[in-house]
């Protein structure tokens, strides 16, 4: 294993809830609520989790697209937290985002050209050179170098996701935050999408973080996968050990509800009650307690620590807690 590219640790996102006519804080989101993880260089590291459990919100705090509460970040080394905003322009080369929605991420208005020549204008690219790595780009995306003068609407989800993709690309990033890329997409494209991204890993020598609802999408690209749910991970491991033998019984949960590819294998579904709680009034102990099929009385009580329960497995779940057995 390389070394770790990105270091996530104690890492919180608070987002402040106001009322009254003062408009005066009443309460607080805990959307990223003490996540920790590193990232090596070369790896696909998934993030997987349902909506709100603040996956994408730990991924934009990873790139300061939204400030953390608190927490470090350290990328290459560096604390980014504690950057300028100077500093942290210049080190946006590095560091790149694709987006779930294509379109919405895509100036209508800009011609191909334009949108994926932006970032190397910001860097202070010349004219010839931008347009030469704009013609580059669009082949390593598998488009071509007439599509750099027809705009975003001309193109299909799958075209239109290449686009963002050579975007991300355009200043040789390290490391790429992909968040929910492929799941505007209908299931045929997916799959193309994802085998691009895999190759442009292995071409540029790419670090992924990959967030995603859909576990199916995660378990084809991923080398590691953090399961998310209201604001923690609960489950961290490598890909293989988190499908055979998953141990928090979210993911348990999660991954009974994946199809599997041989119609003849049944599987019992397990089946969650209730909902999701708000992140604004997270349950006390375990937040899964309100859902949890295994749930214990020491569970609605006492928040679970995030431990290595085997080599490289971490949970958060009482029921791998000696001290509660
Ligand atoms: Fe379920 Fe308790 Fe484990 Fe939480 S700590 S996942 S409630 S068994």
């Amino acid at each position: 294993m390389q070394n770790p590219i990105l270091e996530v640790s104690n890492l919180k996102k608070y987002f402040d809830i106001r009322g009254g006519v003062l408009g005066r804080k009443v309460g607080e989101v805990k959307a990223v609520d003490d996540v920790s993880f590193t990232v090596h260089e070369g790896e696909i590291l998934g993030i997987v989790g349902e909506s709100g459990c603040g996956k994408s919100t730990t991924g934009k705090a990873i790139l300061r697209l939204i400030e953390p509460t608190e927490g470090e970040v350290k990328f290459d080394g560096q604390d980014i937290t504690k950057l300028t905003t100077e500093e942290m322009r210049k080190l946006r080369r590095d560091m790149q985002i694709i987006f779930q929605d294509p379109y919405a991420s895509l100036n209508p208005r800009h011609t191909v050209e334009k949108i994926i020549s932006e970032p190397l204008l910001i860097h202070g690219m010349g004219k010839a050179e931008r347009k030469a790595r704009v013609k580059e780009l669009l082949e390593v995306v598998g488009l071509s170098s007439y599509h750099a003068s027809r705009y975003p609407h001309q193109f299909s989800g799958g075209q239109r996701q290449r686009i963002g993709i050579a975007r991300a690309l355009a200043n040789h990033p390290k490391l790429i935050i992909c968040d929910e890329p492929v799941s505007a997409l209908d299931v045929s494209v997916q799959s193309q999408i994802l085998n691009l991204m895999e190759s442009l890993r292995d071409q540029f020598n790419l670090t992924y973080v990959f967030i995603a609802h859909d576990l199916s999408v995660v378990k084809h690209i991923s080398d590691r996968v953090g399961v998310m749910y209201l604001g923690r991970l609960v489950e961290l491991t490598e890909k293989d050990k988190l499908y055979d033998d998953p141990k928090h019984p979210y993911t348990k949960a999660l991954l009974s509800a994946v199809p599997l590819p041989d119609p003849d294998i049944e599987k019992e579904r397990i089946i969650l009650e209730g909902d999701v709680p708000s992140p604004s009034n997270p349950p006390t102990g375990c937040a899964f307690h309100t859902r949890c099929p295994m749930a214990m009385d020491i569970c609605k009580q006492v928040r679970p620590t995030f431990e290595q329960v085997e080599v490289n497995h971490f949970v958060a779940c009482h029921l791998y807690d000696e001290a509660v057995q």
